[in-house]
């Protein structure tokens, strides 16, 4: 456990502030068609676009091409990628990013919040993820896992627990998307471990990251991994065996991962995936785009489509009845992926975020040594996250699974019996560690910390619908 942990702010999204109050006000003539909204108007295609006439309409067919490239073959993509950034190296130069977005800006216009989003967290070269530790208390932000041990016990409680249900299917292959330092799967190890079933299961996580590859490397297999060129047999990129003997291996995306009984888990992982921003207007459903500022070269602002784009024609369901909206078709495409994995290989799916059931609205925002930050300013420098909507997740995951929750994290915690661990771990642990396993707790757990917001969220492939009534799923009592 890393010191003072429990002492940090999580990425919580209560003093949210609404793109309109992170954004200069447009003057009234920026305003232009847009009339009282927040967001000016965006400019006609610029002069010294480098020759490309740009119908603002196909921002989103391009963003749409990007965005499936990165989810189809994103493999290779960022092989190639990690090999050049490694080749050059990080990039120290401290505006790369903005350098790098301007020009894409010029090139072809203002830029889909989710492209944005994208370039900033996962480019390659400078991406926010991909060259430091960028969690706990000397990075951005704090997650459960990393709070304390009880976190990941009570998942690994409850993946033991409903895989014994479905009959102990063997081998069954542990599943961790974007495991940050790798605590979590550290955690369900032990407990596996600890209830003889470490050499039933191997360990699969999928990860962008080169440095949190490597802090996972060493943290969870010690100094034994060894670096793959992922062919057509072998799809990891990275291999070693855990402290307690189980096989551990390193994927870019979710697909590569053999195909046996799998359990997946992902905390803190769906936040961080690209989401379109819409803005209601008079004239009907537009988009939140972001261009260079007009008034300082080295700065983005928000602007708003003149007319719909692709991404508010095909995201935008009619019975819509918010005004601002936020959706997220990356996360739409690996529920997918992790619904055809549970229905044609068997499974079960954990995910654990904070967000909403198609309630809220406005909710992307940025964390920069554990406070509010500006998302357009200095890119690359801070974390950048929205709520998770659930019920797009739901939605995407369609009748192939039965679906459990969201429920709250407290409520799942305490449906676990983090309450019993807590004790037990009281009654034996070194009189220096109590506080921290009780301020950790309460992180997790009070309404008006951790415990309200994050939510949990579980699939089962739909064939197990009778047997969950039979024996119900552990933790989500209410749902
Ligand atoms: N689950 C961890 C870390 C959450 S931070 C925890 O709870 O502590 C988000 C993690 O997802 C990081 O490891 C980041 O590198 C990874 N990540 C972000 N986008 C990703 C993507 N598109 N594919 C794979 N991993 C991604």
């Amino acid at each position: 456990m890393a010191e003072n942990r429990s002492q940090c702010s999580s990425r919580r999204n209560d003093n949210t502030k609404t793109i309109a109050s992170q954004t200069p006000q447009p003057t009234p003539r920026e305003q232009g068609m847009a009339g009282s909204l927040p967001y000016p108007c965006l400019p006609r295609p610029r002069e010294d676009c480098i020759g490309i006439v740009c119908d603002y309409s196909d921002i989103s067919t391009l963003d749409h091409v990007i965005a499936n490239a990165a989810i189809k073959g994103k493999s290779q993509v960022y092989r190639n990628c990690i090999g050049l950034s490694r080749s050059i190296g990080h990039s120290q130069e401290p505006f790369f990013l903005t350098k790098y977005l301007k020009t894409k800006m010029k090139a072809t216009g203002p830029i889909t919040v989710a492209d944005y989003m994208r370039e900033v967290l996962t480019n390659p070269v400078t991406g926010y993820y991909m060259h430091r530790d960028v969690i706990g208390d000397k990075g951005d932000f704090i997650t459960s896992p990393e709070v304390g041990q009880l976190f990941g016990e009570m998942v690994a409680i409850w993946l033991f627990s409903e895989w014994q249900k479905v009959g102990s299917p063997n081998p069954l292959q542990l599943v961790e998307l974007g495991p940050g330092r790798g605590s979590l799967s550290e955690d369900l190890l032990r407990v596996f471990a600890k209830f003889g079933a470490a050499n039933l299961v191997s360990l699969h996580l999928v990860e962008l990251s080169p440095h949190l590859g490597r802090l996972q490397a060493q943290r969870l297999c010690g100094d034994t991994t060894k670096e793959n060129e992922p062919n057509s047999v072998e799809n990891h990129y990275r291999s070693g065996t855990s402290l307690h003997g189980t096989p551990v291996f390193w994927y870019h995306r979710l697909q590569d991962v053999p195909q046996y009984f799998s359990c997946v888990v992902a905390n803190e992982f769906f936040d961080a995936l690209p989401v379109h921003k819409f803005q209601k207007t008079e004239a009907g459903w537009r988009e939140i785009l972001i261009d260079i500022d007009p008034n300082d070269e080295n700065k983005f602002k928000y602007v708003i489509s003149r007319g719909e784009t692709l991404a508010s024609r095909l995201f935008i369901k009619k019975t819509e009845c918010r005004n601002h909206l936020e959706v997220s078709p990356e996360s739409a495409v690996i529920i997918q992926h992790i619904v055809d994995r549970l229905e044609e290989d068997g499974g079960i799916a954990l995910l654990a975020d904070y967000g909403h059931n198609g309630t809220n609205t406005d909710t992307f925002r940025a964390f920069k040594r554990h406070q509010l930050w500006d998302p357009l300013a200095e890119p690359g420098t801070a974390d950048l996250t929205a709520d998770v909507d659930f019920s797009c997740l739901k939605d995407a995951a369609g009748d192939r699974v039965v679906t459990f929750g969201p429920v709250s994290q407290r409520e799942f915690l305490i449906n676990m019996g983090i309450e019993v661990r807590l004790e037990m771990l009281l009654k034996s642990c070194k009189p220096e560690l109590k506080d921290r396993l009780v301020t950790g707790y309460h992180l997790m757990v009070d309404k008006e910390k951790m415990g309200d917001r994050f939510k949990f969220f579980a699939l089962f492939p739909s064939v197990l619908k009778e047997h969950l009534k039979k024996f119900p799923v552990a933790g989500f009592h209410n749902a």
